[in-house]
């Protein structure tokens, strides 16, 4: 039976044709532009959203200040937010248990791709860390639901809020700092693929470290040998899993905080990687033009593409490093090009990476295209969850 408004007791939201299209395509947001009643919804309200006609599409959480006004959470009325988002929690949890395997840190839940819009929730082995994006999930009783299901089903022994104090600002939610929600704990040693890790719930960039890479890092292990360089190395992820199988392992990054933390990585592993403090396009250059030659070469800059409209720079930022790279590898070398710029498609990125190949008199062959690991799952019919693109190619002359 189609629910009609009358029947819940939330405030109602009307669209327009263009944004009942979108969810009726399969699609969860709809932008502020195509709302076309809102009057009197409060900031992070559960609503009911309809059609210009007035005939239900399901419930939704509302932002009064994003440009993504409306976030669907069911095609359903909901008639109690926090239960759904108690049972949403478990069916992530569960889904991970299918098909995480060989390590105690992945995403446990991933916004719209666990259909919970607005949160994110990282296992750091016995600490969760949790993120807030969005009005609705700042609620009290949404914060009381998720903490409580998370202790009961996960028994972590700390679960840790970081906040970032720009997208409070952009969701006009009070300042808040990052700290502990329950237990004590704040640091920890989780383990990928059988390598250690240092984990600070409260330092580090993003949520500490860059998990959607898990699955990447055991595939490039797979090809590398000989001398390898990994450029943009932040914590060592890729260099610490290539240094098991290279003679000689360097790693490039520009933040001295996170290089300490790679060389304590590479302690509690017992592996030697030369790290280096630098700028990675003035090294890259540096070391192409005096001819330093590589097996293996590991790219994973910062997304370049911040929005649509950096497309065509974020494109030759990438060009330039894949192209020195590329005139580093001795043949027969393998090349880990990465970019987590969502508005860089797959298709552009190879594009790019095969006129980078024609310039540098380089053929490359693809061994692997790959994406971020299953525990940041993508929704077919939401683009905006796939990201990461990981290519693994065999370089000859
Ligand atoms: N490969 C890493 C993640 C890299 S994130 C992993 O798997 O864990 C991107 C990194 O690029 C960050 O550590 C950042 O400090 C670094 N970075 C950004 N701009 C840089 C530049 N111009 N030169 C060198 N490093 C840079």
């Amino acid at each position: 039976m189609s629910p009609t408004p009358s029947q819940s007791h939330q405030p109602t939201v009307k669209l327009s044709p263009r944004g009942a299209t979108r969810l009726k395509d399969g699609h969860v947001w709809v932008y502020r532009s195509d709302i076309v009643a809102a009057e009197g919804v409060p900031p992070g309200a559960v609503v009911t959203v309809t059609d210009h006609r007035g005939q239900v599409l399901g419930t939704a959480l509302y932002s009064s200040s994003s440009q993504i006004a409306i976030r669907l959470i069911s095609r359903e009325t909901v008639a109690d937010f926090p239960a759904l988002l108690r049972q949403r929690v478990a069916e992530a949890i569960a889904y991970r248990e299918q098909i995480v395997h060989d390590t105690n840190a992945y995403r446990v839940i991933f916004s719209e791709a666990d259909f919970l819009p607005g949160l994110i929730v990282d296992r750091y082995n016995e600490i969760l860390s949790v993120q807030i994006l969005t009005q609705a999930m700042d609620g009290e009783l949404v914060r009381l639901a998720l903490t409580s299901e998370l202790g009961a089903k996960m028994r972590p022994d700390a679960i840790v809020e970081r906040v970032d104090p720009k997208i409070r600002l952009l969701e006009e939610l009070a300042p808040r700092s990052s700290g502990l929600l329950s237990g004590e704990k704040t640091s920890a040693i989780f383990t990928m693929n059988g390598v250690k890790f240092h984990f600070d719930a409260l330092e580090g960039q993003k949520t500490g470290a860059f998990l959607d890479q898990r699955e990447n890092y055991a595939a490039a292990a797979q090809y590398a040998r000989g001398e390898a360089l990994d450029v943009f190395c932040y914590q060592g992820g890729f260099a610490l899993h290539l240094a098991a199988r290279c003679s000689r392992m360097t790693a490039v990054d520009s933040s001295r905080p996170a290089l300490e933390v790679a060389d304590q990585n590479a302690t509690i592993n017992g592996r030697e990687v030369e790290w280096i403090e630098a700028n990675a396009f003035d090294l890259l250059k540096d070391y192409s033009a005096s001819g330093q030659r590589y097996d293996c070469i590991v790219l994973d800059p910062p997304a370049f593409a911040k929005s649509k409209r950096d497309l065509d720079a974020a494109l030759r930022g990438y060009k330039e490093i894949n192209l020195r790279a590329l005139k580093m590898l001795r043949p027969g070398g393998t090349l880990v090009t990465c970019s987590c710029s969502y508005h860089v498609s797959q298709s552009d990125f190879l594009e790019m990476l095969a006129a980078a190949a024609r310039d540098a008199h380089r053929q490359l062959r693809l061994l692997e295209v790959r994406g971020q690991a299953k525990d940041h799952p993508v929704l077919l019919n939401i683009p905006e969850t796939a990201y990461l693109k990981c290519v693994i190619s065999s370089v000859s002359n």
